[in-house]
């Protein structure tokens, strides 16, 4: 309501290509140069010397409207990637689907985009379509406001010009996160259909920012869930990713359930979900990512993925064992299993396998508190995640809390108290499942995997 009065008095139209912006001064948008980076400032500027128009663009202005601290800053243009790179001595074009320059500043690198055009209708402008509407390729290059009307959301089309210290607002963005709502440029349903990660996006972003979905974006997403399938697996790892490592991943999974978005999307989602004594263990982990990621600290993609599907590997692997499989074969049929099902669909990368691998075939190792076994395990290069990994399953209840506390002594003792902590060889199995004999010669070959 307010924006629509909003706009009527502005003067503005609530069409999906708007040619009339609002150009807001420091006092209506509130951003500090300062907050912006020294060689994005530098790239616009240079831009602007060459006599192009140049500006920091989406995710950057947003995150700062919205007092958060951006990944990167991005620069729009209306440089050709050739022009751009003729502005720049270290700069090169990349990108097929959709070419973008690098423009190397400092020890920055800024990714330097030119304003998209239409893709539809117009001749030769016509961008690469598939047979259900999704947009294939994106190389049509346009006006700034065809480039804001192209992008999804009315928050991530908003143009920062650092040098007159002005927005440029297509689309009633500012206004919309001071409402805090995520809404569409254009038609949901039209958007979501050119692609449907909008979906996914829709939902990390209204988590991330503290936004609700607008309800016209949100409809729709419910009824168009299954156009997900249709992604190349690459894109939705880029974005699962992205998802899970915001510094949001709780909030985002809970919101992507409250829409409907896990069921049949991601063979991930499902396996987090349906499984409630898997869920204590997942929302710890996802707890213990978002600290991290707040922190500033590395994530490791293998252990994300590693937490996220242990609770189906567990049920399998009991369930290979009570069929009377030995231990550690049923373990490694178990990890295989789950991992084929998900890297199908998800397209993750052998290395990431075999980071998740390690760390699940490293479990039944820490029962080996005896010998020369336990000394293996410490000095094994994933030890670290490994061990982290034991602590989240002591921490949600699957371990008895002893395990852990004799890893985390072990690990910090002097070699002579390592030497008296040590079990008789006898005392290393004290998991509830007894590993039998004969798992004994699995094991030795689990220990050389990888
Ligand atoms: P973040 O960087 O926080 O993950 P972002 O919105 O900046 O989020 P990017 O992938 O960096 O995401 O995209 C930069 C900008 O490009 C966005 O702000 C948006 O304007 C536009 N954009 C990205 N993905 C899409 C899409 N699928 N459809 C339309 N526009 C998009
Ligand atoms: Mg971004």
């Amino acid at each position: 309501m307010i924006r629509k009065l909003i706009s009527r008095v502005l003067g503005h139209k609530d069409s999906a290509t708007n040619d009339q912006p609002a150009i807001l001064g420091v006092a209506q948008h509130g951003l500090e140069r300062d907050h912006i980076s020294r060689a994005s400032q530098r790239t616009v500027q240079i831009l602007q010397e060459n006599g192009y128009q140049a500006y920091i663009v989406g995710g950057a202005v947003r995150d700062l409207l919205a007092g958060l601290k951006p990944k990167d800053f991005d620069v729009a243009t209306d440089a050709t990637p050739e022009q751009v790179r003729s502005c720049f001595r270290r700069s090169r074009i990349i990108g097929r689907r959709f070419q973008i320059v690098h423009v190397g500043m400092g020890n920055e690198t800024i990714e330097v985009t030119t304003f998209r055009g239409h893709h539809g209708e117009q001749g030769n402008a016509r961008a690469h379509i598939d047979d259900q509407g999704r947009v294939l390729r994106d190389n049509v290059f346009g006006s700034q406001a065809e480039d804001a009307a192209r992008r999804d959301f009315t928050v991530n089309a908003l143009y920062y010009d650092p040098t007159a210290e002005t927005i440029v607002d297509y689309h009633h963005g500012v206004a919309d996160l001071q409402q805090k709502t995520l809404r569409m440029i254009g038609d949901p349903r039209t958007r979501y259909r050119e692609d449907p990660v909008r979906m996914l996006r829709a939902v990390r972003l209204a988590a991330k920012l503290g936004l609700s979905i607008d309800p016209e974006a949100r409809r729709p997403i419910r009824e168009m869930s299954e156009l997900i399938e249709n992604v190349p697996p690459s894109r939705l790892l880029d974005e699962m990713l992205k998802l899970l490592t915001s510094g949001h991943a709780v909030r985002c999974l809970a919101q992507l359930r409250e829409e409907g978005l896990h069921h049949g999307l991601l063979p991930l989602l499902d396996v987090i979900f349906d499984q409630p004594l898997g869920e204590r263990f997942v929302t710890l982990a996802l707890e213990t990512t978002d600290r991290r990621v707040r922190e500033g600290r590395h994530i490791s993609p293998g252990f994300l993925f590693a937490t996220l599907l242990w609770h189906e590997v567990l049920s399998k692997w009991q369930q290979f064992e009570a069929n009377g499989e030995p231990s550690i074969p049923a373990l490694f049929r178990a990890m295989d299993e789950v991992v084929d099902v998900q890297a199908e669909k998800l397209a993750i990368t052998r290395r990431i396998v075999g980071d998740i691998k390690e760390i699940w075939a490293l479990q039944p190792r820490f029962a080996q508190r005896g010998g020369k076994r336990a000394y293996g395990v410490l000095q094994h290069p994933r030890f670290r995640a490994a061990y982290d990994f034991l602590l989240l399953r002591v921490e949600s209840g699957e371990l008895e809390p002893e395990v852990g506390e004799w890893w985390t002594a072990f690990l910090h003792a002097s070699d002579d108290e390592r030497a008296a902590m040590l079990l008789p060889p006898s005392a290393g199995a004290t998991r509830k499942r007894r590993r039998r004999r004969r798992s004994a010669a699995a094991d030795t070959q689990n220990g050389g995997d990888e």
